[in-house]
Protein backbone atom coordinates (compact mmCIF):
# COMPACT_ATOMS: atom_id res chain seq x y z
CA UNK A 1 0.00 0.00 0.00
CA UNK A 2 1.17 3.35 -0.35
CA UNK A 3 -0.53 6.92 1.12
CA UNK A 4 0.99 9.97 -0.63
CA UNK A 5 0.94 13.38 0.16
CA UNK A 6 0.25 12.83 4.07
CA UNK A 7 1.63 14.12 7.35
CA UNK A 8 3.06 11.85 9.49
CA UNK A 9 3.74 11.69 13.09
CA UNK A 10 7.42 10.12 13.55
CA UNK A 11 9.01 8.83 16.34
CA UNK A 12 11.56 12.07 17.34
CA UNK A 13 8.77 13.64 18.15
CA UNK A 14 8.43 16.07 14.85
CA UNK A 15 6.00 15.73 11.68
CA UNK A 16 6.99 15.19 8.40
CA UNK A 17 4.79 15.16 5.03
CA UNK A 18 5.66 13.00 2.48
CA UNK A 19 4.91 8.94 1.41
CA UNK A 20 4.48 6.04 3.35
CA UNK A 21 4.47 2.54 1.81
CA UNK A 22 4.22 -0.79 3.11
CA UNK A 23 5.30 -3.94 2.04
CA UNK A 24 3.69 -7.26 3.67
CA UNK A 25 3.22 -6.66 7.05
CA UNK A 26 6.22 -3.85 7.31
CA UNK A 27 6.64 -0.32 6.50
CA UNK A 28 8.74 -0.50 3.90
CA UNK A 29 9.45 3.24 3.06
CA UNK A 30 8.85 7.05 4.35
CA UNK A 31 10.09 9.62 2.24
CA UNK A 32 9.85 13.22 3.17
CA UNK A 33 9.39 15.92 1.36
CA UNK A 34 12.58 18.14 1.44
CA UNK A 35 12.34 20.93 1.67
CA UNK A 36 9.12 20.38 4.18
CA UNK A 37 5.99 21.14 2.26
CA UNK A 38 4.33 24.50 3.61
CA UNK A 39 1.77 24.06 6.15
CA UNK A 40 -0.48 21.28 6.03
CA UNK A 41 -3.70 23.02 6.69
CA UNK A 42 -3.24 23.71 2.57
CA UNK A 43 -1.54 21.22 1.62
CA UNK A 44 -2.19 18.10 3.40
CA UNK A 45 -5.46 16.30 3.72
CA UNK A 46 -4.55 13.10 5.80
CA UNK A 47 -2.70 12.33 8.69
CA UNK A 48 -1.01 9.12 9.65
CA UNK A 49 -0.34 8.25 13.41
CA UNK A 50 1.10 5.17 14.82
CA UNK A 51 -1.93 2.46 15.88
CA UNK A 52 -2.95 3.10 19.10
CA UNK A 53 -2.53 0.56 21.73
CA UNK A 54 -5.42 -0.08 24.64
CA UNK A 55 -3.48 -1.50 27.14
CA UNK A 56 -6.33 -2.42 29.67
CA UNK A 57 -9.57 -3.81 27.99
CA UNK A 58 -12.56 -6.43 29.24
CA UNK A 59 -13.54 -6.21 25.12
CA UNK A 60 -16.46 -8.44 25.52
CA UNK A 61 -17.75 -5.77 27.98
CA UNK A 62 -19.10 -4.38 24.72
CA UNK A 63 -22.61 -7.00 25.51
CA UNK A 64 -22.62 -4.91 28.65
CA UNK A 65 -22.09 -1.22 27.90
CA UNK A 66 -24.19 1.26 29.94
CA UNK A 67 -24.94 -0.89 32.51
CA UNK A 68 -25.07 -0.30 36.45
CA UNK A 69 -24.24 3.69 35.61
CA UNK A 70 -24.35 4.97 38.37
CA UNK A 71 -22.99 2.56 41.35
CA UNK A 72 -19.52 2.52 42.71
CA UNK A 73 -17.38 0.42 41.96
CA UNK A 74 -18.09 -2.62 44.40
CA UNK A 75 -21.83 -2.49 44.16
CA UNK A 76 -21.49 -1.62 40.40
CA UNK A 77 -19.14 -5.39 39.98
CA UNK A 78 -21.80 -7.05 42.81
CA UNK A 79 -25.14 -5.84 41.62
CA UNK A 80 -25.13 -5.05 37.93
CA UNK A 81 -21.96 -6.70 36.38
CA UNK A 82 -20.94 -9.99 37.99
CA UNK A 83 -24.91 -11.39 38.15
CA UNK A 84 -25.03 -10.87 34.07
CA UNK A 85 -21.36 -12.01 33.68
CA UNK A 86 -22.23 -15.65 35.37
CA UNK A 87 -24.80 -16.35 32.27
CA UNK A 88 -22.37 -15.59 29.80
CA UNK A 89 -21.04 -18.57 27.52
CA UNK A 90 -18.48 -18.41 24.67
CA UNK A 91 -20.47 -17.57 22.09
CA UNK A 92 -21.09 -14.44 23.83
CA UNK A 93 -17.62 -13.60 24.23
CA UNK A 94 -17.25 -14.09 21.02
CA UNK A 95 -19.92 -12.17 19.35
CA UNK A 96 -19.02 -8.94 22.23
CA UNK A 97 -14.87 -9.25 21.49
CA UNK A 98 -15.70 -8.93 17.65
CA UNK A 99 -18.42 -6.10 18.34
CA UNK A 100 -15.80 -4.36 20.23
CA UNK A 101 -12.42 -5.01 18.36
CA UNK A 102 -14.61 -3.65 15.39
CA UNK A 103 -15.28 -0.50 17.55
CA UNK A 104 -11.31 -0.01 17.82
CA UNK A 105 -10.52 -0.74 14.73
CA UNK A 106 -12.77 2.46 13.62
CA UNK A 107 -11.23 4.56 15.72
CA UNK A 108 -7.48 3.72 15.02
CA UNK A 109 -6.80 1.04 17.52
CA UNK A 110 -4.61 -1.89 16.36
CA UNK A 111 -3.80 -3.69 19.59
CA UNK A 112 -5.38 -4.45 23.18
CA UNK A 113 -4.22 -6.14 26.34
CA UNK A 114 -6.91 -7.77 27.17
CA UNK A 115 -8.44 -9.54 30.57
CA UNK A 116 -12.05 -11.23 30.30
CA UNK A 117 -13.26 -14.78 31.02
CA UNK A 118 -13.20 -17.64 27.91
CA UNK A 119 -9.98 -16.32 26.61
CA UNK A 120 -9.73 -19.22 24.30
CA UNK A 121 -12.97 -17.95 22.84
CA UNK A 122 -11.70 -13.90 22.82
CA UNK A 123 -8.11 -14.76 21.09
CA UNK A 124 -9.95 -16.57 18.22
CA UNK A 125 -12.26 -13.96 17.67
CA UNK A 126 -9.59 -11.14 18.01
CA UNK A 127 -7.70 -13.23 15.35
CA UNK A 128 -11.19 -13.50 13.20
CA UNK A 129 -11.13 -9.39 12.87
CA UNK A 130 -7.27 -9.03 12.79
CA UNK A 131 -7.08 -7.03 15.78
CA UNK A 132 -3.68 -7.45 17.37
CA UNK A 133 -4.31 -9.28 21.01
CA UNK A 134 -2.79 -10.49 24.19
CA UNK A 135 -5.28 -12.38 26.01
CA UNK A 136 -5.02 -14.33 29.63
CA UNK A 137 -7.29 -16.99 31.48
CA UNK A 138 -8.15 -14.74 34.81
CA UNK A 139 -6.37 -15.42 37.91
CA UNK A 140 -9.07 -15.89 41.16
CA UNK A 141 -8.24 -17.95 43.51
CA UNK A 142 -12.07 -18.65 44.26
CA UNK A 143 -12.57 -20.62 40.94
CA UNK A 144 -11.48 -24.52 41.83
CA UNK A 145 -8.86 -25.64 40.09
CA UNK A 146 -8.37 -22.08 37.92
CA UNK A 147 -4.30 -22.06 38.99
CA UNK A 148 -3.36 -24.91 36.43
CA UNK A 149 -5.55 -23.80 34.62
CA UNK A 150 -3.87 -20.51 34.54
CA UNK A 151 -0.49 -21.79 33.96
CA UNK A 152 -1.58 -24.12 30.95
CA UNK A 153 -3.41 -21.68 29.38
CA UNK A 154 -0.44 -19.25 29.25
CA UNK A 155 1.26 -22.21 27.97
CA UNK A 156 -0.68 -23.13 24.97
CA UNK A 157 -1.24 -19.61 23.85
CA UNK A 158 2.07 -18.14 23.28
CA UNK A 159 0.75 -14.26 23.02
CA UNK A 160 -0.76 -14.99 26.15
CA UNK A 161 0.22 -12.68 29.49
CA UNK A 162 -0.60 -13.80 33.08
CA UNK A 163 -2.96 -12.62 34.95
CA UNK A 164 -4.16 -11.53 38.57
CA UNK A 165 -7.57 -10.22 38.77
CA UNK A 166 -6.60 -7.85 41.82
CA UNK A 167 -4.48 -8.64 45.07
CA UNK A 168 -8.47 -8.66 46.44
CA UNK A 169 -9.63 -11.94 44.44
CA UNK A 170 -6.77 -13.92 44.36
CA UNK A 171 -4.99 -15.39 47.36
CA UNK A 172 -1.12 -15.05 48.34
CA UNK A 173 -0.67 -19.30 47.71
CA UNK A 174 -2.41 -18.48 44.04
CA UNK A 175 -0.46 -15.55 43.56
CA UNK A 176 2.67 -16.89 44.72
CA UNK A 177 2.48 -20.33 43.12
CA UNK A 178 1.73 -18.29 39.27
CA UNK A 179 4.61 -15.90 40.01
CA UNK A 180 7.14 -19.08 40.53
CA UNK A 181 5.60 -20.94 37.16
CA UNK A 182 5.53 -17.89 35.36
CA UNK A 183 9.30 -16.84 36.64
CA UNK A 184 10.50 -20.25 36.17
CA UNK A 185 9.20 -21.42 32.84
CA UNK A 186 6.49 -19.04 31.17
CA UNK A 187 8.05 -15.96 31.71
CA UNK A 188 5.22 -13.50 29.86
CA UNK A 189 4.22 -9.71 31.19
CA UNK A 190 1.62 -9.68 34.32
CA UNK A 191 -1.45 -7.66 33.35
CA UNK A 192 -3.50 -6.99 37.09
CA UNK A 193 -5.85 -4.37 38.54
CA UNK A 194 -3.97 -2.43 41.31
CA UNK A 195 -5.04 0.60 43.37
CA UNK A 196 -8.24 1.24 41.57
CA UNK A 197 -10.25 2.68 44.37
CA UNK A 198 -9.16 4.01 47.67
CA UNK A 199 -11.40 1.08 49.67
CA UNK A 200 -9.01 -1.40 48.08
CA UNK A 201 -6.53 0.52 48.73
CA UNK A 202 -6.90 0.51 52.37
CA UNK A 203 -8.32 -2.81 52.97
CA UNK A 204 -4.91 -4.29 51.29
CA UNK A 205 -2.88 -2.25 53.79
CA UNK A 206 -4.57 -3.59 56.53
CA UNK A 207 -5.15 -7.40 55.13
CA UNK A 208 -1.12 -7.40 54.40
CA UNK A 209 0.48 -4.25 55.70
CA UNK A 210 1.41 -3.53 52.29
CA UNK A 211 0.14 -1.60 49.20
CA UNK A 212 -1.09 -3.58 46.66
CA UNK A 213 1.37 -2.83 44.36
CA UNK A 214 4.36 -3.44 47.24
CA UNK A 215 2.06 -6.96 47.98
CA UNK A 216 1.98 -8.13 44.27
CA UNK A 217 5.73 -7.27 43.90
CA UNK A 218 6.70 -9.32 47.30
CA UNK A 219 5.01 -12.30 45.72
CA UNK A 220 7.33 -12.64 42.64
CA UNK A 221 4.65 -11.73 40.26
CA UNK A 222 6.35 -8.17 38.82
CA UNK A 223 9.78 -10.36 38.28
CA UNK A 224 8.77 -10.54 34.11
CA UNK A 225 7.36 -6.90 34.08
CA UNK A 226 3.75 -6.35 32.98
CA UNK A 227 1.02 -3.67 33.05
CA UNK A 228 -0.77 -2.51 36.27
CA UNK A 229 -3.97 -1.01 35.10
CA UNK A 230 -5.34 2.27 37.56
CA UNK A 231 -2.92 2.99 40.50
CA UNK A 232 -5.24 5.95 41.30
CA UNK A 233 -4.25 5.23 44.98
CA UNK A 234 -0.33 4.38 43.98
CA UNK A 235 2.20 6.38 46.56
CA UNK A 236 5.38 7.08 45.63
CA UNK A 237 7.15 4.34 46.50
CA UNK A 238 4.83 2.01 44.22
CA UNK A 239 5.35 4.26 41.29
CA UNK A 240 9.75 3.27 42.25
CA UNK A 241 8.71 -0.48 42.31
CA UNK A 242 6.58 -0.42 38.85
CA UNK A 243 9.84 1.66 37.98
CA UNK A 244 12.18 -0.91 39.32
CA UNK A 245 10.27 -3.72 37.76
CA UNK A 246 9.85 -3.02 34.10
CA UNK A 247 5.39 -2.83 35.10
CA UNK A 248 4.09 -0.51 32.53
CA UNK A 249 1.04 1.73 34.50
CA UNK A 250 -1.67 1.66 32.57
CA UNK A 251 -4.05 4.76 33.30
CA UNK A 252 -7.86 4.51 32.39
CA UNK A 253 -9.23 7.97 33.11
CA UNK A 254 -12.65 7.82 31.48
CA UNK A 255 -13.36 4.36 33.87
CA UNK A 256 -11.87 5.82 37.12
CA UNK A 257 -14.07 9.26 36.89
CA UNK A 258 -17.57 7.32 36.12
CA UNK A 259 -17.12 5.24 39.03
CA UNK A 260 -15.81 7.65 41.27
CA UNK A 261 -12.46 6.30 41.73
CA UNK A 262 -10.21 9.50 41.72
CA UNK A 263 -7.39 10.91 39.66
CA UNK A 264 -4.33 8.09 39.27
CA UNK A 265 -1.05 10.76 39.47
CA UNK A 266 0.10 10.72 35.76
CA UNK A 267 2.39 13.41 36.40
CA UNK A 268 4.11 12.10 39.05
CA UNK A 269 4.25 8.71 37.98
CA UNK A 270 6.68 10.18 34.86
CA UNK A 271 8.32 12.20 37.11
CA UNK A 272 9.79 9.24 38.69
CA UNK A 273 10.22 7.14 35.20
CA UNK A 274 7.27 4.97 35.20
CA UNK A 275 6.30 4.21 31.75
CA UNK A 276 2.62 5.03 31.40
CA UNK A 277 0.13 3.45 28.85
CA UNK A 278 -3.31 4.12 27.96
CA UNK A 279 -6.67 2.03 28.47
CA UNK A 280 -10.27 2.07 28.07
CA UNK A 281 -11.09 -0.23 30.55
CA UNK A 282 -14.58 -2.32 30.14
CA UNK A 283 -17.12 -0.51 27.86
CA UNK A 284 -19.65 -0.46 31.20
CA UNK A 285 -17.54 1.75 32.87
CA UNK A 286 -16.65 4.38 30.15
CA UNK A 287 -18.29 3.45 27.75
CA UNK A 288 -16.99 3.60 24.69
CA UNK A 289 -13.06 2.37 23.39
CA UNK A 290 -12.41 5.50 22.12
CA UNK A 291 -8.70 5.81 23.00
CA UNK A 292 -9.12 9.78 21.46
CA UNK A 293 -11.48 10.48 24.26
CA UNK A 294 -8.70 8.67 26.65
CA UNK A 295 -5.75 11.27 25.62
CA UNK A 296 -7.70 14.32 25.47
CA UNK A 297 -8.91 13.45 29.06
CA UNK A 298 -5.63 12.41 30.51
CA UNK A 299 -4.08 15.91 29.03
CA UNK A 300 -6.85 18.01 30.32
CA UNK A 301 -7.65 15.76 34.14
CA UNK A 302 -3.54 16.65 34.45
CA UNK A 303 -3.16 19.82 33.68
CA UNK A 304 -6.13 21.12 35.54
CA UNK A 305 -5.33 19.24 38.64
CA UNK A 306 -1.64 20.54 39.13
CA UNK A 307 -3.41 24.15 37.51
CA UNK A 308 -0.35 23.99 35.03
CA UNK A 309 -0.40 23.91 31.16
CA UNK A 310 2.74 22.54 30.56
CA UNK A 311 2.31 19.23 32.13
CA UNK A 312 2.18 16.27 29.73
CA UNK A 313 2.71 17.31 26.63
CA UNK A 314 0.52 16.53 23.31
CA UNK A 315 4.08 14.07 22.47
CA UNK A 316 3.54 12.53 25.94
CA UNK A 317 -0.09 11.83 25.72
CA UNK A 318 0.42 10.16 21.84
CA UNK A 319 3.26 8.12 23.41
CA UNK A 320 1.11 6.83 26.54
CA UNK A 321 -1.41 5.72 23.37
CA UNK A 322 1.10 4.01 20.93
CA UNK A 323 2.64 2.42 22.79
CA UNK A 324 5.86 1.56 21.21
CA UNK A 325 3.77 1.42 17.89
CA UNK A 326 6.13 4.11 15.20
CA UNK A 327 6.20 5.40 12.07
CA UNK A 328 9.56 3.95 10.94
CA UNK A 329 10.88 1.41 8.12
CA UNK A 330 10.90 -2.05 9.00
CA UNK A 331 8.38 -1.40 12.00
CA UNK A 332 5.25 -3.47 11.88
CA UNK A 333 2.64 -1.92 9.73
CA UNK A 334 0.49 -0.91 12.61
CA UNK A 335 -0.93 2.85 11.81
CA UNK A 336 -4.38 4.76 11.39
CA UNK A 337 -5.62 7.69 8.62
CA UNK A 338 -7.01 10.36 10.08
CA UNK A 339 -9.19 13.09 7.44
CA UNK A 340 -8.05 16.01 8.57
CA UNK A 341 -10.96 18.03 6.21
CA UNK A 342 -13.28 17.64 9.40
CA UNK A 343 -14.68 20.68 10.95
CA UNK A 344 -13.10 20.70 13.68
CA UNK A 345 -9.64 19.77 12.73
CA UNK A 346 -8.92 23.29 10.46
CA UNK A 347 -6.62 24.57 10.55
CA UNK A 348 -4.12 21.97 11.03
CA UNK A 349 -1.66 23.68 12.09
CA UNK A 350 -0.07 21.81 15.42
CA UNK A 351 -0.83 18.51 14.33
CA UNK A 352 0.20 16.95 18.02
CA UNK A 353 -2.19 19.27 19.96
CA UNK A 354 -4.34 18.78 17.12
CA UNK A 355 -4.90 14.56 17.96
CA UNK A 356 -4.47 15.47 21.40
CA UNK A 357 -7.62 17.76 22.02
CA UNK A 358 -9.74 18.23 18.97
CA UNK A 359 -9.75 14.43 17.47
CA UNK A 360 -12.12 11.58 17.86
CA UNK A 361 -12.30 8.48 16.95
CA UNK A 362 -14.58 8.68 14.50
CA UNK A 363 -11.91 11.06 12.69
CA UNK A 364 -10.08 7.91 12.07
CA UNK A 365 -10.82 6.68 7.97
CA UNK A 366 -8.86 4.06 7.78
CA UNK A 367 -6.65 1.54 10.21
CA UNK A 368 -3.83 -0.89 8.78
CA UNK A 369 -3.08 -3.92 11.31
CA UNK A 370 0.00 -6.04 9.71
CA UNK A 371 -0.17 -4.15 6.64
CA UNK A 372 -3.94 -5.57 6.13
CA UNK A 373 -6.42 -2.81 5.25
CA UNK A 374 -8.85 -3.56 8.05
CA UNK A 375 -11.08 -1.08 8.00
CA UNK A 376 -11.90 1.39 5.56
CA UNK A 377 -14.20 4.83 4.95
CA UNK A 378 -17.16 2.90 7.72
CA UNK A 379 -16.62 -0.58 5.98
CA UNK A 380 -14.59 -3.78 7.32
CA UNK A 381 -13.33 -5.30 3.93
CA UNK A 382 -12.70 -8.40 5.79
CA UNK A 383 -15.94 -8.63 7.76
CA UNK A 384 -19.55 -9.52 7.39
CA UNK A 385 -20.68 -6.42 9.16
CA UNK A 386 -24.23 -7.29 9.35
CA UNK A 387 -23.98 -11.15 10.48
CA UNK A 388 -21.58 -9.80 13.32
CA UNK A 389 -24.40 -6.80 13.96
CA UNK A 390 -27.07 -9.83 14.16
CA UNK A 391 -25.03 -12.17 16.32
CA UNK A 392 -23.98 -9.03 18.54
CA UNK A 393 -27.64 -8.60 19.21
CA UNK A 394 -28.86 -12.24 20.00
CA UNK A 395 -26.26 -12.34 22.32
CA UNK A 396 -26.85 -9.02 24.19
CA UNK A 397 -30.90 -10.67 24.75
CA UNK A 398 -28.88 -13.68 26.11
CA UNK A 399 -26.76 -11.95 28.72
CA UNK A 400 -29.76 -9.74 29.79
CA UNK A 401 -32.19 -11.98 29.82
CA UNK A 402 -34.25 -10.21 27.36
ZN1 LIG B 1 -10.38 -3.35 34.38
Amino acid sequence: MKFDNVALLLPDRTVGFGTLETSGSRISKIELATPPSPSPSTSCSRLILPGLVNCHGHTAMTLLRGTGGGLPLQRWLEEAIFPIEARMTPDDIRAGVRWGALEMLAGGTTQVIDMYDFPDAGEAAFESVGLKASVSRVGLSFVPGRLADCIAFTRAHPKAHVCVHSEYLTDEPFCRALADANNRELKRPVHVHVSETEKEHRACLARHGQTPVAYLAATGLFDCGGFAAHGVWCTDDDFRILKEKGVVLVHNPSSNMKLGSGFARIPRALELGVTVALGTDGCASNDNLDLFEEMHLASLIHKGLAKDPTVLSPWDVIEMATFGNRLAVGAAADFCVVDLGRLHLRPALDLPNLVVHSMHASDVVQTVVDGRLLYDHGTFPTVDLEQTREAFDARVRHCHGI
